[in-house]
C-alpha cells in the first residue's frame, strides 16, 4: 500500500464528464489498496473568466475581494469530485484550502505557503476516506482566504505531499509529460522521461504553463520527486527529480516562451548613484517580481532603464513609479506589452561554449529581432517581439536538434 497524491488540472475536471473519468482513475487506485489524496484546479476556463468579470466590474480589483472570488472556482470542483467518488461507492470527503490547514502569509493572489496542519487529513485517511482538497487556496493567520498564484493547484499537491510524506506524486494534466517544447506549439517536441528540478524550475520560471514554477521550487527545497502524466491515458510520464542520469552531450534540454511578460523602459534618468535603487526598491516593495534588467551607459547625465514584468502587474508598475519618477528628475516610463521571453535551458550548458552562438545564428536567419538578453549557467533567454514567438521556438527547437533527443 502507497500514499499517492494525485493533482487534476483543469481541462482534466473540465467538465462532468472528465469529473467522473477522475473518479474512475482514483477508484481504480483505492482497490489496488492505495491511500489517495487528491488535489483539484477549478474547471479549465473558470479561473480567466472570474479574472474577466472582477475587471468588469473594476479597473483595479482590490486583491483580497480577488481571492475571495477565485477560490470559488476549486470549491465547485472538490464538491463534484467528491459526488462523483460517492457515485462510484467510494468513501470520499472535500475539504477547502482552509479546511486542509494550508496556512500562507497575507500576499494576496500570490501568497506563499507558511505551513500545513494536516491533522484533519490525516484522520479521514485513517478512516478510510479518499480526501479531496481545492488546489490554488489557503487560508492566512487572521483568517483571510488566499491564493497561490496562477497554476498553483501544482505547489498544494507537491507541499500536501512534502507535508503528509507521500510515496508518490503525480500531477496529472493534458498532455503526457514535460516535453522539449510546448507540444501544442513545436509539432515535433519530444516527451523527457526524466528531467532535474533545476532543469524543470528554469523551464517553469521561462514559461512552460505544464508546472507552476513555485511548486518546482519547493519540491526541489523538500525533495518531493514528482511525476507529470496524462489523465487522458496511462502512459508513464516524465519524472521530475533531483539527478537524472542522461549524456553529457545533451547541451539543451528545452525551449520555453513566456508571453505574459512585459516591457518598461523608464527614460532620462538622472544618471547617479541610488537612481536605480530607488526604482527597484519601490517595485519591490508593491511586490512586482522583476526579471531581465539593462541598463545603458548614461550619456549627458542620464540614463535608460529597461526590464521586464509580469504582464499582470502593469497597472501597479505605473501607479508605483509615478511618484518616483518625480524624484529621479523627470525621468518617463514607458510600457511595452508587444513582447515576448523566448528561453533555452539545459544543465549541459555550463560546460559548452557557443550555445548563444547558435541561438542567435538561428533567429537571425529567421528574421526574429532580439531586443533583450540575459544568461545563467543554465539558461540563455532573449526578448523578442510577440508575433514571432511560436516560429522562433520552432526554430531555437530545430537549431539545437531537439528533435532527436
Ligand atoms: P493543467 O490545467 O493540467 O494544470 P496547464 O494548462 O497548466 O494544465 O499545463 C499543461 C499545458 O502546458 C499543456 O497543455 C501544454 O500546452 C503546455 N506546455 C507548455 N510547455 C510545455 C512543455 N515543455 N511540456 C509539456 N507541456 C507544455
Ligand atoms: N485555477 C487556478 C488557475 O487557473 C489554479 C490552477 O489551475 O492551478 O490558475
Ligand atoms: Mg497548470
Amino acid at each position: 500500500m502507497a500514499r499517492i497524491v494525485q493533482k487534476y488540472g483543469g481541462t482534466s475536471v473540465g467538465d462532468v464528464e472528465r469529473i467522473k473519468k477522475v473518479a474512475a482513475r482514483i477508484k481504480g487506485y483505492r482497490e489496488d489498496g492505495h491511500e489517495v489524496v487528491v488535489v483539484v484546479s477549478a474547471r479549465s476556463g473558470v479561473t480567466n473568466e472570474l479574472i474577466a468579470r472582477a475587471k468588469a466590474v473594476c479597473d483595479n480589483p482590490d486583491e483580497r475581494e480577488m481571492d475571495q472570488l477565485l477560490a470559488v472556482g476549486e470549491q465547485e470542483t472538490i464538491a463534484l469530485t467528491a459526488m462523483a467518488l460517492h457515485g462510484v461507492g467510494v468513501p470520499a470527503i472535500s475539504y477547502t484550502g482552509a479546511q486542509a490547514g494550508i496556512v500562507t502569509d497575507s500576499v494576496h493572489t500570490k501568497a506563499k505557503i507558511q505551513g500545513i496542519d494536516a491533522k484533519s487529513i490525516e484522520a479521514d485517511l485513517q478512516a478510510g476516506k479518499v480526501v479531496i482538497v481545492a488546489g490554488f487556496q489557503g487560508i492566512t493567520a487572521d483568517g483571510r482566504i488566499s491564493t497561490l498564484g496562477r497554476g498553483g493547484s501544482d505547489l498544494t499537491a507537491i507541499a500536501l505531499a512534502g507535508a503528509l510524506k507521500a510515496d508518490k506524486c503525480e500531477i496529472y494534466t493534458d498532455v503526457d509529460g514535460v516535453y522539449t517544447a510546448d507540444p501544442r506549439v513545436v509539432k515535433d517536441a519530444k516527451k523527457l522521461e526524466e528531467i532535474s528540478y533545476d532543469e524543470m524550475l528554469e523551464l517553469a520560471s521561462s514559461g512552460s504553463k505544464v508546472m507552476q514554477s513555485r511548486s518546482v521550487e519547493f519540491a526541489h527545497k523538500y525533495d518531493v520527486v514528482f511525476e507529470v502524466r496524462s489523465s487522458f491515458n496511462y502512459n508513464p510520464g516524465t519524472i521530475v527529480k533531483k539527478e537524472v542520469a542522461y549524456m553529457e552531450k545533451v547541451v539543451v534540454r528545452g525551449v520555453a516562451v513566456d508571453k505574459d511578460q512585459a516591457k518598461v523602459v523608464v527614460s532620462n534618468i538622472v544618471d547617479q548613484p541610488g537612481s536605480a535603487a530607488k526604482v527597484f526598491t519601490a517595485l519591490a516593495e508593491a511586490s512586482v517580481i522583476v526579471d531581465m534588467i539593462v541598463q545603458n551607459v548614461g550619456r549627458n547625465g542620464v540614463a535608460n532603464l529597461t526590464f521586464t514584468v509580469p504582464l499582470t502587474d502593469t497597472h501597479k508598475v505605473e501607479k508605483t513609479l509615478a511618484p518616483v519618477l518625480a524624484v529621479l528628475g523627470g525621468a518617463q516610463v514607458a510600457i511595452h506589452d508587444n513582447i515576448a521571453k523566448l528561453s533555452v535551458v539545459g544543465v549541459g550548458m555550463k560546460t559548452h561554449s557557443g550555445v548563444a552562438a547558435t541561438l542567435f545564428t538561428a533567429l537571425a536567419a529567421a528574421g526574429v529581432n532580439i531586443e533583450l538578453i540575459s544568461t545563467s549557467e543554465i539558461k540563455i533567454s532573449v526578448i523578442i517581439d510577440k508575433s514571432k514567438a511560436d516560429e522562433a521556438a520552432r526554430v531555437a527547437h530545430k537549431a539545437f536538434a531537439l528533435e532527436t533527443l
